[in-house]
């Protein structure tokens, strides 16, 4: 089965991919394709957004996901805004400065923190199969490791061993992550729906 993946993002693609491998070829996004304002309210909802835009475009099933980082001290901030906290167009180093700000008379238990993702299939029927994963943590006094992206190099998760996302390999981090929970989820889905 072909699958567009609605992402431009060569991390998220290397691991969404080598998850899903086996139960779907995966499709990278055609550069040619605009990109989506992702403005719902919900993970869901932008996950949607996309999902349906690259399908639209292409004419194929596509798949899309979302992900928000759910800070506790901070009222589950940044949530759906993880991609603009420090603003419109703030980079991956803007905003982890700005949490570790937020964060900076937080002492360790009031540092916990999860990463939701929500992963949708928009099919050409119409149809949507939605799965969910989250990963439990904390977040760092400060970065660390130079792997991975966004707020990476300060979630360190409590399955992870102490290391932060950013220390670690992608087989490492697929093994514990929100996004490899809710694509490890989708794919059980897809394997139950198509044999
Ligand atoms: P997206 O719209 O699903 O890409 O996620 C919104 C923002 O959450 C991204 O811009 C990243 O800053 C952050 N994010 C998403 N997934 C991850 C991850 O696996 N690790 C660290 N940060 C992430």
């Amino acid at each position: 089965m072909d699958l567009v993946c609605a992402s431009a993002n060569p991390n998220k693609y290397s691991e969404i991919s080598q998850i899903l491998s086996g139960a779907v070829n995966l499709i990278p996004r055609p550069a040619e394709i605009p990109e989506v304002i992702e403005d719902a309210d919900t993970l869901e909802g932008n996950a949607r957004l996309k999902a349906v835009a690259v399908r639209m475009a292409t004419g194929c099933a596509a798949v899309a996901d979302d992900t928000g980082l759910e800070v506790d001290a901070l009222g589950g901030a940044p949530g759906i805004f993880s991609a603009r906290y420090a603003g419109e167009n703030a980079s991956y180093e803007d905003n982890v400065s700005k949490l570790l700000e937020a964060l900076r008379e937080a002492t360790g238990e009031e540092r916990t923190a999860r990463f939701r993702t929500v992963a949708l299939v928009a099919w050409q029927d119409g149809t949507e199969t939605i799965a969910e994963g989250v990963v439990e943590g904390a977040i760092s006094d400060r970065p660390s490791g130079a792997g991975g992206f966004g707020y990476d190099s300060v979630f360190i998760p409590i399955a992870g061993g102490g290391k932060t996302f950013a220390e670690m390999d992608d087989e490492e981090k697929n093994a514990v992550s929100h996004r490899g929970a809710a694509f490890r989820s989708l794919k059980e889905h897809l394997n139950n729906t198509i044999s």
